[in-house]
């Protein structure tokens, strides 16, 4: 899945269809059995942001439509035709069909891969603040904590995105590392400074790799590789309910 990171670069790439009607195409069937064509072609586009992991675009009439890229989805932005090229998806990854086209004056943008696509306006309110705001609601996201089952482990908690919206598991990997706090300790046995220590760490680092500063991975997929500050062995193993893979160090994780 997308980082949050990576949902708020796609924002920025598709600023400039804001306040276009846009021409609005499906060209992969599998897109087009969603009838977002019909709906949406010549609409005005109102808005285009991240919601934490989501993107959501919203168009006149009251229509948002919530893209939620799956592991290759991308949104690619080139010129109109007739001008230059842009840049025109040549990777392996983005070959067929895109299956959703937004075409402006100037530009069309289009997305890629299997994204999750759909009409609505419920779901969105369940998301908790994003870390990615600027400042992100650190207090907000410190009542979500408590307010949740306090046996839960907090690497488990940091990916409830109806508790902090943004965070994946790269970034929780990487962000409880330079807290020192282990994924596996519960909730109720952190102090609030600790979570509050590793919340602004989110904020730092996600924040960094949205503005495209180079991230090296301290923890993420460098399973008995030496941890940088301590020397100890890198550990993994699943976590929570959809058993997603933890990345810690057992030396200086506590
Ligand atoms: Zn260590």
């Amino acid at each position: 899945m997308p980082e949050g990171d990576a949902l708020h670069r796609a924002a920025r790439r598709l600023q400039p269809l804001v306040g276009e009607c846009v021409e609005v195409e499906t060209p992969n069937p599998r897109g087009a059995a969603r009838r977002l064509a019909e709906r949406l072609d010549g609409r005005r586009l109102l808005s285009v942001r991240a919601v934490g992991k989501n993107l959501l675009l919203e168009f006149e009439g009251g229509y948002v439509l919530h893209s939620h890229l799956r592991m290759n989805g991308r949104w690619t932005l080139a010129t109109r035709e007739g001008t230059s090229p842009g840049p025109v998806p040549s990777r392996p990854a983005l070959r067929g069909q895109p299956w959703l086209v937004l075409r402006g004056s100037r530009v069309e943008a289009r997305q890629w891969n299997g994204p999750v696509l759909e009409l609505h306006s419920r779901s969105i309110r369940r998301l908790g603040p994003d870390i990615l705001d600027a400042p992100p609601d650190l207090d907000a996201m410190l009542v979500n904590l408590r307010r949740t089952d306090q046996g839960r482990e907090v690497g488990d908690a940091f990916l409830d995105q109806r508790l902090v919206a943004g965070i994946g598991n790269k970034w929780k990997a990487e962000v409880l590392w330079q807290a020192r706090l282990s994924p596996w300790r519960r909730l109720g046995r952190t102090t609030d400074e600790e979570l509050r220590a590793a919340l602004e760490a989110a904020a730092t680092l996600m924040r960094r790799s949205l503005d495209g500063l180079p991230h090296r991975n301290d923890v993420y997929r460098r399973v008995g590789r030496t941890c940088p500050r301590c020397g100890e062995r890198i550990r993994s193993g699943g976590q929570g309910d959809a058993n997603r893979i933890a990345y810690w160090c057992p030396g200086c994780q506590v």
